[in-house]
């Protein structure tokens, strides 16, 4: 298979158009057989409802090749288990795990050409999401839906090596306490848009977002889980029912644990907490791995991370390494973590 003639080191985090996406319809209460298809543009009824109602929720997640050259996705049943509790909570029909499996070992073989190579930095990024098709006036799920898949090549997130965040404590929620935070849906970023382009034009990278009901302890960014290493050398991460549970979080708490020999905890964590005992912060998800984060803002207040705004911390920096070796091959993976294409 020859690769598309594309500038891989010089990829941003952008959407490009590829030969093939996945699309299944669900119409009479069943799922059709679904199918790959080369049209990229999609066509509604309009008052269908996802456009009046945002009937919708979505995942993301990445296929790399590895250095001995297959191309692999990593935990895609977790991003298959996921989507059903986004759908479920959003009364949608499940679209089958086995079926979405398939669904990204078919789009991404179909594919394979745009499959970045190994060492330029750049993956392919896989995109399924879900909504309500049918025209809905009177508020209530749809009965018809589109389940779709696409993937897109990006580069590196941050280009030209890696640099630590700012990021400030946000006075917007973003979630409330028995809402939708813990689901991928298109609402959570929707409402997340006017914090973060704020956030923006006063020279901060991110927000982070403290728990709705009393805004003491940390819960995440608009797109990605916080993890911290404390002063001690544990890993600690928030708990909280009203955070997005990242699978890049999971999997960095257990090579934490499995492969380096750390302590983690899961737990609320106060900003008091973060001044005093963090040594080092990053923000998880799929798109980076691991975001280092120097300082946070509480409102004029700086918290400086000893960790410093240079490079990622050392414990920071071991656990990004382990989980991207073990993505891109060079590091044994645990059981079930990588399911490889075959093209
Ligand atoms: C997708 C997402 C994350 C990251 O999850 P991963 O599975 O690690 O990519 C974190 N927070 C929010 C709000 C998200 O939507």
């Amino acid at each position: 298979m020859e690769k598309k003639n594309i500038a891989w080191e010089e990829l941003g985090f952008g959407y490009i158009s590829t030969d093939y996406r996945y699309v299944s319809m669900y119409k009479d209460g069943q799922w059709d057989k679904g199918a790959l298809v080369s049209d990229p543009n999609v066509t509604m009824n309009e008052c269908a409802c996802v456009l009046q109602y945002a009937q919708t929720c979505f995942e993301g997640l990445k296929a790399y090749t590895t250095e001995d050259g297959r191309i692999v996705t990593f935990r895609p049943d977790m991003n298959a288990e996921r989507m059903e509790s986004s759908a479920a909570y959003l009364e949608m029909p499940v679209f089958p795990k086995n079926r979405f499996l398939d669904a990204v070992d078919q789009v991404v073989a179909a594919n394979a050409a745009y499959v970045p190579p190994y060492g330029s930095g750049a993956t392919l990024y896989v995109r399924p999401y879900m909504y309500g098709y049918n025209a809905v006036i009177g508020v209530k799920p749809a009965s018809e839906y589109m389940f779709r898949m696409f993937v897109t090549p990006v580069g590196p997130y941050f280009k030209g090596g890696i640099k630590p965040l700012t990021v400030r404590i946000s006075d917007f929620d973003r979630a409330a306490p028995n809402g939708t935070g813990h689901i991928k849906a298109g609402l959570n970023y929707a409402m997340s848009l006017h914090a973060i382009v704020d956030a923006h034009e006063k020279g901060f990278d991110e927000n982070i977002y403290l728990d709705p009901a009393t805004r003491t302890t940390i819960e995440e960014t608009g797109g990605a889980n916080v993890l911290f290493v404390t002063k001690d050398g544990k890993i600690v991460t928030p708990r909280s029912s009203s955070i997005l549970p990242s699978i890049t979080r999971r999997s960095l708490l257990y090579v934490a644990k499995e492969y380096l020999g750390l302590q983690v905890e899961e737990r609320p964590i106060t900003l008091a907490e973060v001044r005093e005992n963090m040594a080092e912060c990053g923000l998880c998800g799929t798109a980076a791995v691991i975001s280092p984060v120097g300082k946070i803002v509480d409102h004029g207040n700086e918290i400086c991370l000893p960790a410093g705004m240079v490079e990622m911390g050392p414990i920071t920096k071991k656990l990004y390494d382990t989980l991207t070796g073990i993505q891109m091959g060079r590091i044994q993976a645990p059981t079930g973590w990588i399911r490889e294409i075959r093209v």
